[in-house]
């Protein structure tokens, strides 16, 4: 149970002392402070105010396990007892991260047989980056800098992070992207190709980038980086040719192909990886939140034989993190990755929830806000528009009616994100088909108490 804390007395420290990540501090500050979360257990978070709230979201898409798991805290007390840290700098690693190092090669059937830790998936992108771009060195093209990624995609928040991200709200914090990095087009066909069939629009943005290697020059370009399915973009499933296409090009000049499996690995779109459900084979992977269901942070990069190969005849990868390979971290992501498998849920997923996930949203389809609802596994979106047929957005941009309907939904007691105008959830792999019916209620609900003010401001 939870401690007796004076509820009003955090608020008013959260405004004095505490700066939100991600968060408008000014707002924050008109608000009283931020919603204080106390305890959780399973797929429902508790806040101050006595409101149990069904977590929509898995927290930020990690806690795919759910909370309150008495043997991911056993595990984590017997290891700080044993050995709570020890580096990985002085030709020493522990034991927990060399068995997860195994775990995670063989949860790609050995394809990606090498391990790199840190503890966010941010941190995991910026050894990506400089990864590439040693290994191209030591092949002998250092002119192969260039990154290629897509307009909206998410890779963190630090700065190796945003400039590989294509959030352009993102962007001028900070001046960034730093050069080497070229966007291009996102497969968003919702918003951005309702007039093409799937398969036209999947091949028009892959060839978006083929044309983009084309005019950086192929002897320029080290990657092409993107999450299987675009997560804080806005659960953006691209049509099924596209990321085949993707790979082809790739392949085709040489390029290495990244995926980014921060939010689609653990079994969140039915299979262990997103790029498993995308049918493609990368060379390199990065992934964090499920390795660990978020009890600790921990990140990891995966990365194939013939690049840790060419890596090995450069001396010292001046790289890492005090962090890396923290073997408290990794005691707990071997437990979680033993439930995951024990409880079944890479199957759970495929099989029964994600299909019901689905099936539950489709219903969402008559209603007259709502101009999609699309899913993959346990990742879905709404998109609520003003105009079921034009797609137009409430207000004439988008903006409006995303944060609106959400702040409803978390009134109504579910968790979600409003991402511009669509209400993405993304809850832990856990939840029971029935938590998917309340969860989906709980939209319809809100989106009918929207329907007035969303109407009037057309
Ligand atoms: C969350 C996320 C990241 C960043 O992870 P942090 O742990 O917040 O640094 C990177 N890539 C993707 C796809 C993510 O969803």
């Amino acid at each position: 149970m939870p401690r007796n804390y004076d509820i009003a007395e955090l608020r008013r420290l959260d405004v004095a002392h505490h700066l939100p990540a991600q968060a408008d501090w000014q707002e924050i500050e008109n608000l009283g402070g931020s919603r204080i979360i106390t305890h959780a257990d399973g797929c429902y978070i508790h806040d101050g105010d006595g409101n149990r709230i069904l977590d929509g979201m898995a927290g930020l898409w990690c806690v795919n396990v759910g909370y309150g798991r008495d043997e991911l805290a056993d595990v984590a007390r017997e290891q700080m007892l044993e050995l709570p840290y020890y580096n990985s700098f002085f030709k020493t690693a522990n034991p927990p991260t060399v068995l997860l190092a195994h775990k995670i090669a063989s949860l790609t059937q050995f394809r990606l047989p090498h391990v790199f830790f840190n503890s966010s998936g941010s941190e995991a992108n910026d050894t990506i980056f400089r990864l590439v771009r040693q290994y191209w060195k030591l092949r002998g093209e250092p002119k192969r800098k260039t990154f290629i990624s897509r307009w909206n995609a998410y890779h963190g928040s630090t700065v190796a992070g945003v400039s590989l991200g294509g959030m352009k709200a993102m962007h001028p914090i900070g001046d960034l992207p730093i050069p080497g990095v070229e966007h291009v087009r996102q497969p968003y066909q919702f918003n951005e190709g309702r007039d093409m069939t799937p398969e036209a629009f999947g091949t028009a943005c892959a060839e978006a980038i083929e044309s983009r290697i084309l005019e950086v020059g192929p002897e320029n370009v080290a990657a092409f980086i993107g999450e299987p399915v675009q997560g804080a973009g806005g659960v953006i499933i691209p049509p099924a040719n596209y990321w085949p296409q993707v790979e082809a090009i790739c392949r085709k000049y040489g390029i290495l192909l990244i995926c980014d499996e921060v939010i689609c690995g653990f079994g969140r779109t039915g299979s262990m990886w997103g790029h498993e459900t995308m049918g493609v084979k990368p060379d390199i992977i990065a992934m964090a939140k499920g390795l660990s269901s978020g009890y600790l942070p921990i990140s990891a990069v995966a990365v194939s034989e013939e690049i840790v190969k060419v890596m090995k005849t450069g001396g010292d990868f001046v790289h890492g993190y005090t962090y890396s390979g923290h073997p408290v971290s990794a005691a707990v992501a071997i437990r979680n990755l033993e439930i995951m498998e024990r409880e079944g849920l890479v199957d759970k997923v495929r099989n029964e929830t994600g299909p019901h996930l689905a099936k539950c949203l489709a219903s969402l389809n008559d209603h007259p806000l709502v101009g999609e609802a699309r899913s993959i596994g346990l990742l879905g979106a709404v998109e609520i528009v003003a105009d079921k047929t034009s797609g137009a957005r409430f207000g004439g941009k988008e903006g409006t009616a995303g944060p609106m309907v959400r702040d409803i939904c978390i009134r109504n007691g579910l968790m979600v994100r409003g991402i511009r105008d669509s209400i993405v959830m993304c809850p832990p792999l856990v939840i029971s088909c029935e938590q998917i019916d309340d969860m989906i209620g709980i939209i319809r609900r809100s989106l009918d108490e929207a329907m007035p003010a969303l109407k009037a401001i057309g």
